[in-house]
Formats: C-alpha cells, structure tokens, sequence
C-alpha cells in the first residue's frame, strides 16, 4: 500500500519554498494522504540567512502556521515537526530552541560540513577543489554524531551527499554499517525522502544498498516528500514504498510527542 503519511514539507518562512501551508494540506488530501507533518527549517545557530531558514522571531508563526490549518481542516491529521540543522557545537542551543514548543517529531540534517553547506546549489563549485571520498568519510562521520547527540528523532536524507550525483571510488558499505549500528542504538530513525528524484542524482535518499543496511539493522522508517512546493507533497510515494519494500522493510511507522505512536504495514 501507498503509505498515507509525509512527514516533511516546509513552508515559505524558511525563504526557498513556495505554497502557503494551506495549499500543502489542500495537496495532500487530493492526493488521498491522512496525515501529513510540517517540518520547515528551524532556525540556524552559527550564522543568520533568510534564504536557507526561517529566524528565531519567526517561530511563533510557524507554529501559529500549522494550528490554523489544523483547525480549518479536521479531515486529515497534521503534525507539528520541524527540520533542525545539525551543528557541531551548537548542541546544547539546538536542544534549548527545540525544547521551546511541543514537537511531535524532530527531524535531524546533516547540511553542513564544518562550515560547507555542501548541498547549497551557491556552494555547489567547492565539490571540484575536493577529494570525493573524503567529502564521504567526512559526512557519514557527522551523521553518526547528528545520531548520537539525542536531539533529534529522525534523521532526513542519510545520503544526501549524493545529491549533485558526486560518487565515491572507495566502497562505503563499512562505513554505512558502522553508521546504521549508531542509529540503531540511538533509537533514530530515518525517513524515505522521494526528493532525490528531483535532485541531479535522480535517486531516493537512501540508495537501495544503504537502505537495506539499515533495514537490517533494525532502523525503523517514515516517508517524506521533502516538498518545498505544495505540487510535491506525497510524490513519487509509490516508489518510495517500492523501494522500502525491496530493501525489505514491512512497515513504516507514525510518530507522536518524539516517539513512534505506531507501526503501519507497507
Ligand atoms: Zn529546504
Ligand atoms: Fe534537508
Ligand atoms: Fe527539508
Ligand atoms: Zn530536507
């Protein structure tokens, strides 16, 4: 079955989505999704940029955002999420400014290495001054950080190094184990994000390999379109279930107050 939940959408506050959230829940329903779960860029920490996040003074809105159409349309539940960058160092005010409002889910991303937004199209000419493999090693070295620090619940786009469609020459499948052992163990999950379809790669984040790693590791899954544009939400789900099934997944799960509320047969 087509699963009915998209647990990340974001809305024009974080200054590079278009859609007011009402047409991402109009979306949804026509698209015959149940529930669906905002999750737009939490504020950054290092630095200010209107274009990647929404501010710190723009939080009320948000929230007061999804409480509106959560009123205005009954027929379809709507969770309270939000996509929160993980920053070396910033821990303890990543936990604070989550700890401010009651999230049903928190999803963790890995945007930045040191100080690289290394899947910022602006960034995008760094990649040719790098060694690949090690922009890899790298970025699966702060995943597993991003998984242990406790701050989030589930963990967006686990390749999404892989975006601009850089490959490795070295084999990371080593390298992948080790990550899925420290999800495993942290209790994160992770999602299937039909965005990379849309992205130079053209692949779901995870690849089938990865995520037939994590599968077997016993890492729980939920589904997200990653949609910046209310046409987005809930897209490409057939094949994202396809894909989840083939790495031999049997459920994915929805998730309330931080933690899995229950489980639904794929
Ligand atoms: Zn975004
Ligand atoms: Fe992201
Ligand atoms: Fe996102
Ligand atoms: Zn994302």
């Amino acid at each position: 079955m087509r699963p009915f939940s998209d647990y990340h959408m974001h809305t024009p506050l974080c200054g590079h989505a278009v859609g007011e959230p009402e047409e991402y829940v109009r979306q949804a329903i026509k698209v015959g999704l149940k529930e669906i779960g905002f999750s737009d860029h939490a504020p950054l920490l290092s630095y200010d940029d209107p274009s990647i996040t929404m501010s710190r003074t723009q939080l009320p809105q948000y929230h007061k955002m999804i409480e509106d159409v959560r009123k205005k349309y009954p027929q379809i539940r709507i969770l309270t999420g939000i996509e929160a960058d993980f920053l070396p160092g910033y821990e303890k005010e990543t936990k604070e400014l989550l700890a401010g409002y009651p999230y049903d889910y928190v999803i963790g991303s890995v945007h930045f290495i040191k100080s690289w937004a290394f899947d910022n199209p602006d960034h995008r000419e760094e990649w040719m001054k790098k060694d690949v493999n090690r922009v890899y090693r790298d970025y699966y070295e702060v995943l597993r950080q991003s998984a242990a620090s406790g701050l989030f619940t589930v963990l967006a786009h686990v390749d999404l190094v892989k975006k601009f469609g850089n490959m490795p020459t070295e084999d990371f499948s080593a390298e992948v184990a080790k990550t899925a052992k420290v999800f495993k163990s942290a209790g994160v999950l992770i999602e299937i994000n039909t965005s990379g379809l849309r992205k130079p790669v053209k692949e779901i984040f995870p690849s089938l390999a990865n995520l037939k790693v994590y599968q077997k590791a016993g890492v729980p899954i939920t589904f997200g379109s990653d949609a910046h544009d209310p046409q987005d939400v809930g897209r490409d789900f057939d094949k994202g279930a396809a894909w989840a099934k083939e790495a031999g997944y049997k459920e994915y799960v929805l998730l309330r107050n931080r933690k899995i509320d229950r489980s639904v047969k794929l």
